[in-house]
Order: C-alpha cells, then structure tokens, then sequence
C-alpha cells in the first residue's frame, strides 16, 4: 500500500538552495601576497636575540679557560687579567673561533700556529719573573720575535708600555696589522723584519720572548737584553730531539745565565723575510 501526503524530498542530490557555505572568512578574503609572508619572516628575524653566554667564543668561556690556567698555577694575575681581556677567538679564522678557548695551538696559516693558552700563560709568568720584572713588577719594554696572528703581542701591549713585534711572513705581518689597529703605535710597534736581528733602533728590552725556536739564541737578543732583564725563547736543545723553553737572565755586569725548562714544540726560527 501506497502512503499519501506531501512527497519527501529527495535526499540526493541535494538542491543547490540547501546547500550550506559558509561565508568566508576575512583571512580567505584577503588576496594570495607571497611577499607578506616574506615581510613577517623578516620581521621575526629581526625580532630574534641571539643567545648570549652559551656561544663556544663567547666570555665565560674565555674566563673557564682563564680558571684552569689559574688551578695549574699558570701566569700570574697580571697574565690572566689579560687573558681574560683579550679576545683569542678573534686572531683566528672564523672556523676555529669555537676551539680559541681550547687549550690547543691553532692553525693561523702559511705553516704557522698561534700557540697553546698554556704555552703563552707559562711564557709570560716566566718573563715576570725576571729579576727586574720581579722588582718592579712591569715587563719594561718588550721584544717579540714571531708576530703571528697577533694574540700574544695584544697580551703584551696590555701588559706592558711600549712593546716592539716582528714578523718575518708579509702576510702575517699585515693581518696582525689589521687585528691590532686600534693600540697606539707608540705602545705597539710591529715590524716586518727578521726578527734573528733582534731589533737595534728600540734596544734595550727588558723582556724578551720568541715564539720560534732554532738551535741557539740568535747574539744579537742577547746583546740586545738589558742587565737585569730576561729572555724567554724555545730553543733545540743537546741533540735537537728535544725543544725547551730557555730562559736567559742577563746579570748587571753583563754575564748571562741560561736555564732550560718544560719541553715545547714551537715552529721554526728561520732567518730573512718573506
Ligand atoms: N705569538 C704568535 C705565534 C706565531 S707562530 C701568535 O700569537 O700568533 C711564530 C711566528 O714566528 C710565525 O708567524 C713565524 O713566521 C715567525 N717567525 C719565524 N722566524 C722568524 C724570524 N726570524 N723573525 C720574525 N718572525 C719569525
């Protein structure tokens, strides 16, 4: 049996009046802008702090490296305060910046290395112990011999009044130029030159520190050393199987006194420029 009445409506397909759209949303409404996502982009970036402290060239890693160097009894206060002060991270390529706190030596290239934070810590507490440095407790003025990247002389210059620097390498000659622009050149004097001649026009140094070692001590630093100053220089020692640090104090009559110490592995002395 049939039933009467009003016929159903069709449930498919559906008419288009019972169609439900939702009306769309202002977002949709808004025209495709690919640049507005690029502006926003831009704004967050700009937005972005770096964190700070956390970064491997950042300060307080440069004071734990300062802390360590402190419990091996390294240096000296004067030493560390420079160390702490002076920006390692910023002598070396910009790949190696993460490891500048590291106590490792560094490539700074054409064959050369920037030396160990130790190594330097050690030199320079060596140097304060000079007779003269030990009385007044100033390194007086100062002959480096390897200039490098720079970070030793930069140490030095906030260590002592007038330091003089050579560097027999061109290259690095000038690109310790460039880092160390900002010291007055009446306090940091760098010199391209073979630093096996010492440096006559500013002798005599009371402090006298070589980053490169030979077979012996080059006459010239030793005539070149003031009485009751002191060199510090690594040196080849017996039958060149082993590199030392020698420490030469030049006595008030002019006789001198040479003392071995640690073991070292500097890179070589070499004599004329490049
Ligand atoms: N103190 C430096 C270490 C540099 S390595 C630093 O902080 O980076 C030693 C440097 O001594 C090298 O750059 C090398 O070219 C230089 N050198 C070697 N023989 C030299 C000489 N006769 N005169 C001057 N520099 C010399």
């Amino acid at each position: 049996m049939s039933q009467r009445g009003a016929p159903k409506p069709a449930r498919f397909p559906l008419a288009l009046n019972r169609l439900h759209v939702d009306a769309p949303s202002s977002a949709a409404r808004q025209p495709l802008r690919p640049q507005r996502l690029l502006r926003e982009a831009a704004q967050d970036a700009a937005r972005h702090v770096p964190p700070t402290g956390i970064g491997l060239d950042s300060a307080p890693v440069r004071m734990s490296m300062v802390a360590r160097l402190r419990a091996e009894g390294l240096g000296g206060e004067a030493v560390l305060a420079a160390m702490a002060q002076v920006h390692r991270h910023a002598f070396v390529d910009t790949a190696l910046a993460p490891q500048a706190y590291e106590d490792t030596s560094l490539p700074i290239g054409h064959g050369q290395t920037i030396s160990k934070p130790s190594v330097v810590a050690r030199m320079l507490g060596l140097l304060f112990e000079g007779e003269t440095a030990r009385a007044s407790g100033q390194l007086g003025r100062v002959l480096e011999i390897g200039t490098g990247c720079g970070y030793q002389a930069a140490l030095l210059a906030a260590l002592a009044h007038e330091v003089v620097s050579i560097e027999r390498l061109t290259a690095l000659h000038e690109r310790a130029r460039l880092a160390l622009a900002h010291w007055p050149r009446s306090r940091l004097r760098l010199v391209h030159g073979d630093g096996m001649l010492g440096h006559a026009a500013r002798a005599p140094y009371q402090s006298i520190i070589a980053a490169a070692g030979g077979e012996s001590l080059p006459t010239a630093w030793l005539d070149q050393l003031l009485p009751g100053g002191r060199l510090v220089a690594p040196m080849w020692q017996g039958s060149a199987s082993r590199q030392v640090l020698m420490v030469v104090d030049k006595a008030a009559d002019g006789t001198v006194r040479q003392r071995a110490h640690d073991g070292v592995l500097f890179v070589p002395l070499k004599s004329g420029t490049v």
